[in-house]
């Protein structure tokens, strides 16, 4: 049956695999590639036109780059007014330190209180557009929850798998929106099993990280925003705690994608790309340093920062390739030095962030120290979530 297609709402053209470069078609639901079971790619037909001007008088949510985001037909968009978050000035705590040019994009301020809403909203967006049954994931807690929601307002059936250690906030939200919830003795690779002994007959889309194309099309709009935001001229640095990879490997595609548009130039200067991780699971970092080849037979323990705790995660090479092309690094924060983050950016700024954005602010207090980070570079840190819900991974340490 052909429906009404806004047909200049996307211009996506097609997926292609990440690994091999085959292409799949976008008209149907796809997974990870069936060439090499890797993540795809949306790939968008950049001679047509979309101008910075475009941009003028748009909502102030990730949508306003409708022409390089997936979703075809508007009555299908599933929002919440997420992205378009405030880049804030740390004068603080620069001057603390000795930085010159301090920022922070708070990612806290997304519906559900992550950016995992800017993923799951593009994502339940296209699993109600191409006509999903239901959706599942495996997740740390706000996947879970921002999935949830999303499902709730798409009328679509839900069942989250989260680690049983999940702080209460995570479950309790996932509840009240109605999901199925499963808790599971392990991490986030343990739900991820236990979701294909419930979604045997895949019925269900699993919306796990990098398993099928679009939430890195919503994550990815943070690098657009990170351009439009600083009026086009990027950071030299932007640091980004990375669990699955997804935001790192989104920014990029970002920054790809307006140099193809001619929005940035084609020798422009592209920031360096920093992964940060947690010291009870760091992955990226051993792959990095060579301490393994990588990561598939990988344990961590479980961390304050629960986005952090993915110990093999899918989009691994993609990471790699970043931290290559970018100049970039990887570094790993202790829990205490995140508690210590936490501190620091509540009592100098106000802010009170996730554990994992703490982590990436004590990593560009490390790199600065190290001779990595200049004083007088432009520091773009990412803080991916609110503290609020991680309230019993982190009280009564004040006591100590
Ligand atoms: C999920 C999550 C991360 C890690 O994101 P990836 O896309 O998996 O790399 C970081 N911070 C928070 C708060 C998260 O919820
Ligand atoms: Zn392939």
């Amino acid at each position: 049956m052909a429906t009404q297609v806004e047909t200049n709402l996307s211009s996506i053209s097609t997926l292609t695999c990440s690994k091999c470069g085959l292409e799949h078609d976008y008209d149907v639901q796809q997974r990870v590639s069936t060439c090499c079971a890797m993540p795809l790619l949306a790939q968008y037909d950049f001679s047509s036109p979309f101008s910075k001007n475009d941009l003028q008088n748009r909502e102030a949510t990730m949508w306003r780059y409708h022409e390089v985001l997936p979703v075809l037909d508007e009555k299908y968009k599933v929002s919440m007014g997420e992205g378009f978050t405030p880049i804030l000035e740390l004068k603080n705590l620069a001057h603390a330190y000795g930085f010159e040019n301090l920022i922070l994009k708070d990612e806290g301020q997304n519906p559900t209180g992550s950016f995992k809403a800017r993923g799951l909203s593009m994502a339940i967006s296209k699993a109600l557009e191409l006509g999903s049954e239901g959706c599942i994931i495996p997740t740390a807690g706000n996947a879970g929850v921002a999935m949830a929601a999303y499902c709730a307002k798409a009328n679509l059936p839900a069942i989250v798998v989260m680690p049983r250690h999940t702080p209460k906030a995570f479950k309790e939200e996932c509840y009240w929106y109605g999901a199925e919830i499963h808790l599971i003795d392990g991490l986030i690779h343990d739900c991820a099993a236990q979701v294909r002994n419930l979604n045997h007959e895949g019925h269900l889309l699993d919306v796990s990280t990098l398993k099928e194309p679009y939430r890195l099309e919503g994550k990815k709009t943070m690098g657009y925003e990170i351009a439009e935001q600083l009026q086009w001229h990027l950071p030299d640095v932007i640091l980004y705690p990375a669990g699955g990879g997804t935001g790192l490997i989104g920014i990029w595609k970002a920054f790809q994608e307006m140099i193809a548009l001619g929005w940035l130039k084609k020798n422009v200067k592209l920031p360096r790309m920093v992964a940060v991780q947690a010291q009870n699971c760091r992955p990226l970092v051993d792959t990095y340093l060579g301490i393994h080849a990588n990561s598939q037979n990988y344990n961590g323990s479980p961390t304050i920062a629960n986005g952090l705790a993915v110990p093999r995660p899918l989009g691994e090479p993609l990471m790699l390739q970043v931290l290559e092309l970018s100049g970039g690094t990887a570094i790993s924060i202790t829990e205490e030095e995140m508690l210590e983050g936490v501190r620091e950016m509540a009592r100098k700024e106000g802010l009170f962030i996730a554990p994992e954005g703490a982590a990436v602010w004590m990593a560009a207090r490390k790199l600065l120290t190290q001779g990595w980070l200049q004083p007088q570079e432009q520091v773009l840190i990412l803080n991916t979530g609110s503290g609020q819900k991680y309230m019993e991974n982190i009280e009564g340490r004040y006591l100590s």
